[in-house]
């Protein structure tokens, strides 16, 4: 029914994926959500994370799913003094049924069953963080059947790496193995059985990582 490429590296199981939304203004005003003056959260099942190259099952009964292109954030152990330690980095879907999610919102509703659902976040291949000069200064790109549809400049994160690692260890044991997807610029669109969706991490030199996966 899928098929799912396994982490690396080899065993490797993700934690808490914690999923940040409204990151970017551009894409909170495409969506018509106001820009939030501190960063907001919400859950994904660890289960979602799928690896390079994986074909993507789109669940039955879901209605449109759109793609959010994200930087994705590893935590590392701990330092000796508590403080969470970012350990690699990559490029992410989002994968979001949009009208449920807004029947949700409408309703009062947790966004859950809009964002957690099988293989809704796939991930390229994590990168060490210590080969990252500036995580500012990125750029994301995503592409649905060669033709590009997201692209964006982490330096316009409205709250940057940093911020958002302090925030959710605020209310958080952070541990090794929690990702943070890290909220999507604009650009976001649907998906269909039998699109090819490649996403891709930049910096100014080179491609840092990224993969393609099929929806099925
Ligand atoms: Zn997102």
């Amino acid at each position: 029914m899928s098929q799912h490429v396994s982490l690396t590296p080899p065993g490797f199981v993700p934690g808490t994926v914690f999923a940040i939304g409204r990151n970017y203004a551009d894409h909170a005003r495409e969506l018509g959500n106001d820009v939030p003056t501190s960063p907001m959260f919400f859950l994904k099942a660890s289960s979602c994370v799928v690896g390079p190259g994986s074909v993507l099952p789109l669940p039955p009964g879901l209605t449109e799913i759109h793609h959010e292109v994200e930087l994705v954030v590893r935590l590392g152990k701990s330092s000796a003094e508590g403080r969470p330690v970012v350990e690699a980095y990559t490029v992410g879907i989002d994968l979001t049924d949009r009208v449920l999610q807004n029947q949700l919102k409408s309703q009062g509703m947790p966004w859950a069953a809009a964002k957690s659902f099988r293989a809704a976040a796939p991930v390229a291949e994590f990168i060490p963080a210590a080969n990252v000069a500036d995580v500012q200064a990125l750029t994301l790109r995503l592409w649905v059947n060669g033709i590009l549809k997201q692209e964006g400049d982490t330096s316009l994160m409205i709250h940057p790496v940093a911020k958002l690692v302090t925030f959710l260890a605020n209310s958080h044991d952070l541990q090794p193995g929690d990702l943070i997807f890290t909220g999507t610029p604009s650009g976001v669109g649907p998906l269909r059985s039998g699109d090819r969706v490649e996403i891709g991490l930049f910096n100014v030199a080179d491609r840092l990582t990224g993969t393609t996966f099929t929806v099925a």
